[in-house]
């Protein structure tokens, strides 16, 4: 474990992936206030990346060895177990029915409710259909006056 092979790797990859978890970010805040909790912890988890990516670019500045990663990933593992709630908020099955959630539901939406169950946007859908079936009719009429 004299080597700086694995230092060498988060340095580099490191930032990319945390790039690539700050752009995640920018995607979810389509899902408004819905994902709110989601979207703090992909931002905590970008945190992580960052700070292992920081510690690894001073051992390697230092031209300290892999061994002291070690120390990093043990910190990470208890970052995540202590912080798992917000860190980690993730459930795969739905609170009501037990049914297995779609990936983007998971990924996205901080109740975990399916598509069935999630009340708010089955109101929603709804609102838009009645919408739609307004603009509708207003065009027929207008068609008819014409
Ligand atoms: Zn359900």
């Amino acid at each position: 474990m004299d080597s700086q092979i694995a230092i060498d790797f988060v340095v580099k990859y490191f930032y990319w992936a945390f790039l690539g978890w700050i752009f995640m970010t920018l995607i979810q805040r389509r899902h408004g206030n819905k994902g709110a909790k989601k979207r703090m912890a992909v931002l905590y988890q970008a945190i992580l990346i960052f700070l292992i990516m920081v510690y690894a670019t001073i051992l390697k500045m230092n031209e300290l060895t892999d061994v002291y990663l070690i120390i990093a990933a043990i910190a990470a593992i208890l970052i995540l177990y202590l912080g798992r709630k917000k860190i980690l908020p993730y459930q795969r099955t739905c609170r009501e029915c037990g049914k297995k959630m779609s990936f983007e539901r998971v990924i996205y939406y901080d109740d975990p409710l399916c598509k069935e169950h999630d009340k708010e946007e089955i109101e929603i859908l709804e609102e838009v259909k009645k919408k739609i079936e307004e603009i509708e009719t207003e065009e027929k009429s207008s068609e008819d006056t014409e």
